[in-house]
């Protein structure tokens, strides 16, 4: 059986300097879940390949919560599947969420698939595996239009939270699963009443998608990973590098 982790992976997408701690990691809190059987989907090798991009030391990963790993990233040699609530889209918003994983797939070499709609709302602790909903699979990246109401963490200023929870197999690498990314419909349609609204949007939406594979924020407002946004609407260099590593994570077929 897998052992599923999960973390408080979700991070904030700051549009003005705000700060939030980011919460203590918990592990393992399930032994021997409810898991999909193992290797669906997987592939013997990486089913892209990541771009060849400049150096550059401009990006970190999360930390990895395990000590003989480095870093966690998903399983290259399956696709990522997502899925995304079409409730509260603002008007304006078509096509964005397609754009930003276009980015996302193109700077890691992982290929993302599009499940369509569903009707699952986005929750703090998801359950990995949902067979009745999804098959017996892992569950897809879940994006969501929300609110505070829905999602407390959004209070304020914060546009957008994205994050993954991990899970591994015995004697395999901890990747990474279920991600999430939980965007605030309404502050989303006050930025889309702005002529360059759409570029925003799409902006937060490859921010927090970047958080779902694994980058973490930087400190520098060259890069979109900074944590809040000064501007900036493309990956910078530091982005391209951390996203093109996170490409070139383990297979993981026994998960
Ligand atoms: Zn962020």
């Amino acid at each position: 059986m897998a052992l599923l982790y999960t973390t408080p992976s979700l991070h904030e997408r700051i549009a003005v300097p705000v700060a939030m701690p980011r919460l203590p990691l918990s592990l393992p809190i399930l032994q021997g879940a409810d898991a999909p059987p193992r290797g669906v989907e997987a592939g013997e090798a990486p089913l892209g390949t990541p771009p060849a991009v400049p150096a550059s030391t401009a990006y970190r990963l999360f930390e990895s919560p395990v000590e003989d790993q480095e870093w966690v990233g998903y399983d290259p040699c399956r696709p990522l599947h997502y899925v995304v609530r079409p409730d509260n889209a603002p008007a304006g918003s078509e096509g964005l969420v397609q754009e930003a994983v276009a980015e996302v797939s193109a700077a890691t070499g992982l290929r993302f698939v599009d499940d369509g709609a569903t009707s699952e709302a986005p929750a703090e602790e998801r359950d990995l595996y949902q067979p009745e909903r999804y098959g017996k699979t892992w569950v897809p990246v879940l994006i969501t239009w929300t609110s505070p109401e829905e999602i407390p963490a959004l209070a304020g200023d914060i546009a957008g939270l994205g994050g993954s929870d991990y899970a591994h197999a015995p004697g395999q690498p901890l990747v990474f699963a279920g991600g999430q990314v939980q965007l605030d419909a309404e502050d989303a349609a006050d930025t889309l009443r702005f002529p360059d609204g759409r570029t925003y949007v799409k902006a937060t939406i490859m921010h927090e998608l970047a958080h779902v594979v694994g980058l973490d924020h930087v400190d520098d407002p060259d890069e979109l990973m900074n944590a809040e946004n000064l501007g900036r609407t493309t990956f910078g260099q530091g982005d391209r590098a951390g996203l093109a590593l996170l490409g070139t994570g383990s297979c993981a077929p026994g998960l």
